[in-house]
């Protein structure tokens, strides 16, 4: 290892899948720590949801959490989460009115109320029903000066988030704080809610080989040789990615 890394990564599908090869990968990254590397997770899971995945996969305890698809940083498991954070999301924000707005929509499931916050209300929504009901809602909640975005991942989960809070802008604030540069940053991901990690800016990125369709056809139309598609699954294709990287 030349110089330090920040190494941002998804759990589910991702870091998570393949204990044995993340258990090897947990062996690199716990070295690179030594040497002044970072390491964060960013993942659509509450904190207690991570808690939960934490008791069934080898996951060490990481430098920052990023929790519930960008809306919540911890730096500490056992504290609140990042105030300033919390205070950057709040602009254009109204949780009431979403959900009046989200209300008119039979289609729409509500998700379990750990997977509620202050800054995240989410659904499951099929597939089929997702082709009419997402522009439908968007322009719904923009109506009501609602600054908002939609994420849908994995043809089930939808999360809608204030403007400004994703995985990507989140990496963003994360990385400034700790002070690393683009370029000494890789983010991965397998899914819908990764493509903002990916579109964050000039950092270096892993796509799992097991990759949803809406993420390999982000990369497909945003092609940079910043970007590197791993032909194995999970850790593996983590693995795979930091040695064509040249980081191991
Ligand atoms: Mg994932």
């Amino acid at each position: 290892m030349v110089e330090p890394i920040l190494f941002v990564t998804d759990l589910d599908h991702t870091l998570v899948g393949d204990d044995f090869a993340h258990e090897q990968l947990n062996e690199w990254l716990l070295q690179a720590r030594e040497t002044g590397s970072k390491v964060v997770y960013s993942t659509g899971r509450s904190l207690i949801r991570y808690q939960e995945l934490a008791t069934e996969a080898p996951l060490f305890e990481p430098d920052l959490l990023i929790a519930s698809v960008g809306t919540a940083i911890y730096s500490r498991l056992d504290e609140l989460p990042n105030v300033e954070w919390q205070q950057k999301l709040t602009a254009g924000w109204d949780v009431d009115r979403v959900m009046a707005v989200t209300a008119h929509f039979s289609d729409l499931v509500p998700q379990a109320d750990s997977e509620q916050s202050a800054f995240k209300v989410s659904f499951f929504l099929t597939e089929e029903a997702a082709i009419w009901v997402l522009p439908q809602l968007e322009t719904l909640l923009k109506q009501q000066n609602l600054e908002i975005q939609l994420i849908y991942s994995s043809g089930r989960d939808l999360d809608i988030l204030p403007r400004h809070a994703n995985k990507g802008s989140a990496l963003t604030f994360v990385r400034q704080t700790l002070g690393f540069a683009p370029e000494q940053t890789i983010v991965c991901g397998d899914s819908g809610n990764d493509i903002a990690l990916f579109a964050a800016g000039s950092e270096l990125g892993i796509i799992v080989g097991n990759a949803q369709p809406e993420l390999l056809s982000w990369h497909r139309d945003h092609p940079t040789p910043n970007h590197y598609l791993a032909k194995a699954h999970c850790a593996a294709g983590l693995l795979e990615g930091l040695q064509y990287f040249g980081f191991r």
